[in-house]
This record gives C-alpha cells, structure tokens and sequence, in this order.
C-alpha cells in the first residue's frame, strides 16, 4: 500500500494546475517512477498525487513548420528512442533515453519526469543541454519558456513552482542540424544502473568533414547540475580533426570547467578520470558519425 492522500487522474493540463492549486500538499506524478519510491520510502509519504498520465496533449513527438522539434513531456524514454524524428535528427538523445533503466521503466517512465526531478544524473539531462532546450511550462499564471541552462537551482532542485506543469521541450533548428552527437553513460552494470558519469557531445563539422566547426559537450553527474563544458567547446572550434593535440586538451579543459565530487557510487578522483575519457570517447565518436576521420585514436 502506498502512503497517499488521494489520487486524481487530470482530464488535461489547465485541469492538473487546478488541482494542485487547491491542494497545498500535491505533486504532479507522470510515470511514477521516482514519486512512487520517494512516497514507498516516506519522504513523499501522506502527499496527494495529481496524475498527468493519461494526459494526451503531453504526449508525442512532432516537427515544426520552423525545423523546431518539440518533444511532449509525457512522452515516454520507449517512445522516444523509437520515434523517427529523434532517430534521423538526434540520435544521441535516442541512445541517452535508451540507457535508463531496464525494459519496464523506459515503457512508463517519461522525459518530462527525468528532467523535473532536478537530477544531475538523468539521462537525458545532458543531450538536452548540449541541445539547449527549451523547456516549456505553464502554471496558474499562465506560460512562460525556460532554457534548460536557467532550469537547474543545485541538485534536484529547479525553477519550476510546484503547480507549473512541463509542457514539452522545444529544440531549435539551429541546436541540432548537421550535428552528429553521442551519449556516453558510464555505471557499473550495463542496465538498472544510475550513471556514475554521462557525457553527450554534438558536432558539427565543415563541408570538408576536417575541421570542427562548432561542438558542444554537456555532462551529468559531474557537477551538482547538469552542464556544459564551455571551456572544452571555445577550445576545439575550428580545429582540424587530425590535430593530435585535439583530444588531450580538449579533455583536460572539460574537466577545468566540472566540479565533480565524491559519492558512495565513485571517488572524485576516478569521476576526474571518467570526465576526460568520456570527452575524448564521446568527441571520436561524434566526429566519426559526422564523416571524419581521426585515425590516430583507436
Ligand atoms: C528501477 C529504476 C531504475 C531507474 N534507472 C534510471 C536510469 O538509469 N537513468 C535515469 O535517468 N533515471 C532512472 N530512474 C529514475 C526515473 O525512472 C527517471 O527519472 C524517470 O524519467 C522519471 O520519470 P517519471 O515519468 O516516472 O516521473 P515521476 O516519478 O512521475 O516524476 C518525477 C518528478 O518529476 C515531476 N514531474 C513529472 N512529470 C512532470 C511534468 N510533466 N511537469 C512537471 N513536473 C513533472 C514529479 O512531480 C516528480 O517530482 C530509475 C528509476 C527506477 C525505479
């Protein structure tokens, strides 16, 4: 049984906001896979629980006339590795919703609820960030659009109010055309892990498929928040790929901008070692799916 004051299942999003306006001590619960284990574990205990999951205008995955794709935060992790535009534009956010979990959770569990539980380690927090997402919510004073770089307070924390719903995340044109991106999750087992460190990297390479032309590069777990490596990304811009010197700089200015800390999952030294191979792993990797060549890193 589980500690709850009630459950009401909301007809649509201007529904949910009304309920949890009129009952102080709600939350909203998408997938329930994390509220669920917060209220089991009485942290959450005695809460009543506005459910958004059968709300369908937050669900689903479209292209806008203007190139945005706008992902739905009831969306599902299933749903989107599966989806077609996230596999032909963004593929690297593909693979970041399939390492979450096991089978059962990415079939219930939504990217909405990752990015709102505030958790520097959700997968899909660091792609979106390299993305630079919008993250569209709406409240009882109305809708407002927060970038996802705005959106993180510290850790689980964020600037969402707690009877503002996730709406959906917007990705511009410009934030995903002709980059080629990778995830790179790493934890102990292979699934049913909570990443130790995640790494997304997005390239973009000249015509001549030699030269970076912009990169971005966005970690979790490596700071309180989910974020990006601005240092790494001023550096390798317009740098040719076969540049021995590339890699090694480019990971040791990665790790000159993350704050990365001891926890009982890894030591702040080996997180300091993951941050620099996970740079260099995941910036081969993003060159080679954009057609380049760097064959002195094996
Ligand atoms: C066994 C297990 C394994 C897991 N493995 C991973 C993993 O590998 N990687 C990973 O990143 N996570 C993992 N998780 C955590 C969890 O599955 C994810 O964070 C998931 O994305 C949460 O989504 P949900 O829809 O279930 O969120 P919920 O539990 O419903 O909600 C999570 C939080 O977000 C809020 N919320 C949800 N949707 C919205 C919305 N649309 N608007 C505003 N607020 C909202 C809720 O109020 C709550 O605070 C795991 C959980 C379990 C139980």
């Amino acid at each position: 049984m589980f500690d709850i004051s009630f459950l009401y299942e909301a007809k649509d999003v201007k529904d949910a906001i009304k309920k949890l306006v009129e009952n102080e001590s709600s939350e909203i619960v998408s997938g329930g896979t994390d509220v669920l284990i917060r209220v089991r574990e009485g942290k959450d205990a005695g809460m009543g629980l506005v459910s958004i999951h059968n709300v369908s205008e937050l669900k689903g995955i479209k292209l806008e006339n203007d190139g945005s794709i706008v992902i739905g935060a009831g969306t599902t992790f299933y749903d989107v590795t599966n989806n077609e535009i996230i596999r032909k534009n963004i593929l690297s956010l593909a693979e970041a919703a399939d390492t979450v979990g096991g089978p059962q959770i990415r079939q219930v569990a939504t990217i909405g609820g990752n990015i709102c539980n505030g958790a520097t380690s959700a997968d899909t927090a660091s792609t979106l960030v390299a993305l630079d997402a919008d993250i569209v919510l709406e409240g009882p004073k109305g809708e407002r659009i927060v970038n996802i770089k705005d959106f993180y307070t510290g850790p689980g924390k964020t600037v969402r109010e707690r009877c503002e719903i996730c709406k959906c995340f917007r990705i511009k044109k410009e934030n995903y055309e002709n980059y080629y991106g990778y995830y790179f999750k790493y934890g102990k087992r292979k699934s049913l892990e909570i990443a130790t460190l995640g790494c997304s990297v997005l390239v973009k390479l000249n015509s001549a498929k030699d030269t970076i032309e912009n990169v971005k590069i966005a970690y979790g777990v490596a700071s309180p928040t989910p974020s990006r490596a601005k240092s790494a990304e001023d550096f390798a811009k317009g740098k040719r790929v076969d540049d021995k010197s590339l890699l090694d700089t480019f990971a040791e200015k990665a790790l000159s901008d993350m704050k990365p800390r001891d926890s009982w999952r890894a030591s702040k030294e080996f997180r300091e070692q993951l941050i620099k191979e996970m740079a260099k792993r995941s910036l081969v990797n993003s060159i080679r799916r954009a057609g380049g060549k760097i064959e002195y890193y094996v």
